[in-house]
């Protein structure tokens, strides 16, 4: 998986905090926190108090600098701003719910004690994102049944690679119009 900002680095594991795997970029100093890897951080984590009185809303501030293509799934990534006490806006993939957090942002919630509130901020995102997954596991069966698992497993693989080709569309467009003379 390559950098969002460095396009061509690959990312490299690393422990941003004690349980909490990321994806580091050696050039920029960026971190990418996975949705899974997220989870499997909160879930290590002492229950605490969280101060209802003053919830921490995330602003979308997309206009803001170049967007970002998220590292997992290549969708536009969204700014947001994690709370009024820190100055920068980290990215957040509305589709996988990952986090990219630039240069020394990670090092900066974490010393702030508030790497914690991350996927509080971004609870509805990611229980968005779980319903999505949801419905599309249960289309994921449905048309398995239509068309039969040796069949759906060929429309799969075909799906995969289809999603690693440049021109996807008029890839799409040629399979679908056999009779017609692709260039
Ligand atoms: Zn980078
Ligand atoms: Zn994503």
């Amino acid at each position: 998986m390559n950098c969002p900002v460095c396009h061509q680095t690959a990312l490299v594991p690393q422990e941003l905090a004690p349980a909490l795997q990321v994806l580091h970029c050696p050039d920029c100093g960026g971190n990418w926190l996975s949705r899974s890897n997220m989870e499997a951080w909160y879930l290590t984590q002492p229950e605490r108090q969280v101060d209802l009185a003053s919830p921490t809303p995330a602003h979308a501030e997309s206009d803001r600098g170049e967007a970002k293509l998220c590292p997992e799934c290549h969708r536009i990534m969204l700014r947001y701003r994690v709370s009024a006490e820190i100055p920068f806006y980290v990215d957040h993939c509305p589709c996988c719910a990952g986090i990219w957090l630039d240069q020394d942002e990670g090092e900066q919630l974490r010393d702030r004690a508030l790497l914690f509130e991350l996927p509080r901020v971004f609870a509805a995102s990611l229980q968005r994102t779980l319903r999505r997954q949801e419905s599309a596991a249960r289309l994921d069966e449905l048309q398995r049944k239509r068309f039969g698992g040796e069949r759906y497993a060929r429309i799969q693989e075909m799906r995969e690679w289809l999603s690693t080709q440049p021109h996807r569309e008029a890839l799409l467009a040629c399979l679908s119009e056999p009779l017609r003379k692709c260039s």
